[in-house]
């Protein structure tokens, strides 16, 4: 079932119109929420370096079909429901768990969209990848098992807790970490510094931070980083040598140099873990660059479940998001700053 669209209530909305063309911030109708739907009104909207990705693709190189509007890190409470839509009530206030699937496959059936069997034959991974997202005043969720409630969370936590800090609770539930471990966070933006936390509150686990800017290790540093390092010329040695091989690495940017430093670093046995999507290649080979034994993963999003036990985390306060907050009408401003390296944390969007 598809909402309707009504004619007569106009909401602002950041859009890809088309593959190559900047965002643009354009009003467009209010959906009606028909079947399982639901309508959420739209209160705080994270901005993902994903999404750079996403404005930086090649026309095919994704499988999204523009015109959509940008935002998959959405939170916000429910407007309006459709007519078989259950579980909540209008008022409530609820974090969009982002990575919608099929909706029928076995995966989706238990709340693991972000592993959906037919995910290589939908034209989308999720609200605002290719789907109608949360950069506007309102965003049309399928069916209410994707709305988490987050009872009196702020609104700027919750929204960027459903992918910088689901992504990086899902990459730390996959490892078996021992006591005295060793694991090496490259990359300390929006998921890295979400991920020192959880590091901090789930494991016991000596965390290296590595990233390119000082300011990013600052932020480690508070984030309850054990030992911050600017990638430089030795980092690779310096990292080997204090850690005496890492039983882990987070590789949040996926590059060539950190797929290079991941796999140099990490100990016989461990495991290399690759976050970011940033194109780079590792040869995968018996020999090659691997140590013997280790494997790799390359997590996608998480489950609904886990973005429960996020947001307890966080209701708990065990993890907190850094946030700069810009009004949705500066999002051109926020997004510039992001890809110049100027964001600290989270960039949050919020209704004018
Ligand atoms: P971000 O821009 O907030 O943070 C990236 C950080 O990496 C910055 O602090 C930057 O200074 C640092 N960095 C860049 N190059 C570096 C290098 N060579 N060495 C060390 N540090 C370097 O980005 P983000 O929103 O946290 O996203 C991180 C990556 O994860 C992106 O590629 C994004 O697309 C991807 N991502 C993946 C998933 C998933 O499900 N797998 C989910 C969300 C985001
Ligand atoms: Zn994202
Ligand atoms: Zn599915």
């Amino acid at each position: 079932m598809v909402g309707v669209v009504t004619a007569t209530r106009k909401t602002p909305a950041l859009r890809l119109v088309a593959w190559g063309s900047p965002p643009s911030l354009v009003d467009v109708g209010v959906p009606e929420p028909t079947g399982t739907e639901v309508l959420v009104r739209v209160e705080a909207a994270g901005i993902c370096h994903s999404d750079l990705h996403v404005l930086d693709a090649a026309p095919g190189a994704l499988p999204y079909r523009p015109p959509f509007t940008l935002g998959h890190e959405i939170a916000g409470h429910v407007a309006a429901l459709g007519g078989e839509a259950s579980g909540l009530a209008a008022g409530e206030r609820v974090a969009v768990y982002g990575p919608w699937g099929c909706g029928t496959c076995r995966r989706c059936a238990v709340g693991e969209d972000n592993h959906c069997d037919l995910r290589a034959e939908l034209s989308w991974s999720g609200a605002g990848l290719g789907r109608d997202g949360g950069m506007a005043g309102y965003v049309l969720v399928p069916h209410s098992r994707h709305l988490v409630p987050i009872g009196d969370l702020d609104v700027t936590q919750a929204a960027p807790l459903t992918d910088a800090g689901l992504t990086p609770y899902h990459a730390v539930a996959g490892l078996k970490l021992a006591e005295d471990a060793s694991v090496v966070v490259i990359g300390v933006g929006g998921l890295g510094h979400v991920a020192i936390q959880i590091l901090r509150a789930v494991t016991r686990a000596r965390v290296f931070a590595v990233d390119v800017r000082e300011d990013a290790l600052d932020l480690a540093h508070r984030s309850g980083a054990d030992r911050t390092l600017c990638t430089g010329a030795g980092t690779a040695a310096v990292l080997r040598r204090e850690t005496g091989g890492a039983d882990a690495v987070l590789d949040f940017v996926g590059g060539d140099p950190t797929l290079a430093l991941g796999a140099e670093v990490l100990r016989p046995g461990g495991t290399l873990v690759i976050v970011g999507s940033g194109g780079g290649k590792l040869t995968i080979a018996k020999p090659g660059p691997l140590p013997q034994g280790a494997s790799v993963s390359l997590p996608f999003w998480g489950s609904s479940r886990e973005l429960r036990e996020v947001i307890a985390l966080a209701r708990a306060g065990s993890i907190r998001v850094e946030t700069e907050q810009f009004p949705l009408s500066a999002a051109e401003e926020a997004f510039t700053r992001l890809r110049d390296g100027h964001i600290r944390g989270r960039a949050v969007l919020l209704p004018d």
